[in-house]
């Protein structure tokens, strides 16, 4: 299993540069993403997991990048070291998803946006969703809802748990003082538990997010509360105005692997648990070779086992954030 999620998440990331191409969609890809190290003593984790993926996986593309060099790949005194990954990368998100959008149109797929479903059942062998606007009658059903599951499946709302996360984007730059700030042009997460991630817009603006809120709400000033994150890695721009702010929800399991399965004719994917963009490919595969006819990876993925939050919906998140806040002392020591 393991050596199946590991070339699954390289397919992934091989067909989201793909999937434009075969489709004739732009969504701003960018390949490459570094991994930096805040504290000096997980640099170490870094030159581990560099070892660790060219041992067990054969996986020899990563490169270890130490702090002396790092200024020509990101330009933030506060990394000591990265790791560069060249399968990793970025792209926009907005413009994939409505690139996909168009693709299923016009393969003859009907998209019914501002629909929402409301509940479901088996009628014989077709499932009847009663949504705001009226029933479908469908051969399959597909439930992927992210973090807004439970009113419409409580059993597998209490598998996963909403997990908040927000990112801003500044004012556009010149490219030249944009370029300045990740001459790799690569997207940059960090390894503390409550990590940073960023990168540049095709516009040239700085992204950057950060994450999370266990217990569910947004920040009332998304900008206020990422902006000291954000001086923390490039004090160069304190001058420069945050323009954009918005947050959502992301989904959790409990083993923080992604949750696949089936029931009859109704299937599901959540569970990403922060790893998101590249599962949810995969998932989009493993289930619609299962609805064709072909089992074989979703059963693999079925063997993991997910298991309900203690607590439910309403203590859950209050159980989970201590032990947040607990990693959150430990990536500040
Ligand atoms: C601020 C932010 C930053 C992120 N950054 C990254 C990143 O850097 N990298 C990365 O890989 N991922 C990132 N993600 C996660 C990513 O955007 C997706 O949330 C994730 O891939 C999960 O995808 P999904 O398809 O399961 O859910 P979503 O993309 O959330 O889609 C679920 C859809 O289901 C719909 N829905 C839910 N319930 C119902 C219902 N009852 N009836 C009808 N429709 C329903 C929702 O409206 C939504 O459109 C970020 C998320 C957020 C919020």
């Amino acid at each position: 299993m393991p050596q199946k999620l590991w070339d699954l998440m390289r397919w992934a990331a091989a067909e989201v540069v793909d999937l434009p191409l075969r489709h004739g969609f732009e969504c701003d890809y960018q390949a490459g993403h570094l991994w930096a190290s805040v504290l000096p003593r997980h640099v170490n984790s870094l030159k581990e997991w560099q070892q660790h993926a060219a041992d067990k996986w054969n996986y020899k593309n990563l490169q270890f990048i130490d702090k002396r060099d790092l200024p020509t790949w990101v330009a933030s005194d506060r990394y000591q070291a990265a790791l560069f990954d060249p399968e990793g990368g970025h792209l926009n998100p907005l413009k994939l998803a409505l690139g996909l959008a168009k693709a299923i149109e016009a393969a003859g797929g009907v998209i019914l946006e501002q629909t929402r479903a409301l509940s479901y059942k088996e009628v014989g062998n077709r499932i009847q969703v009663s949504t705001d606007k009226g029933q479908i009658h469908c051969d399959a059903l597909v439930l992927a809802c992210n973090a807004y599951i439970d009113q419409l499946d409580p059993a597998l709302g209490r598998r996963v748990l909403p997990v908040g996360t927000f990112v801003v984007t500044t004012e556009a730059l010149r490219p030249e003082r944009a370029q300045a700030l990740i001459p790799s042009n690569a997207c940059v997460t960090d390894n503390q538990f409550v990590l940073d991630y960023f990168r540049l817009t095709k516009d040239n603006r700085l992204l950057f997010g950060v994450g999370c809120t266990y217990l569910g709400g947004m920040p009332a000033d998304i900008a206020g509360a990422v902006r000291p994150r954000l001086d923390s890695v490039f004090p160069s721009l304190k001058d420069v105005q945050i323009e954009y702010g918005w947050g959502g929800h992301i989904d959790i399991s409990m083993n923080r692997a992604p949750d696949m399965g089936s029931r009859g004719n109704v299937y599901w994917m959540q569970g990403y648990s922060g790893h998101d963009v590249l599962p949810t490919c995969i998932s989009g595969r493993v289930v619609a070779d299962a609805i064709m006819g072909r089992r074989e990876n979703l059963n693999l993925f079925m063997q993991l086992q997910h298991r309900d939050f203690p607590g439910g919906k309403l203590l859950a998140p209050w159980l989970e954030a201590p032990g947040k806040f607990w990693y959150r002392l430990r990536d500040a020591m």
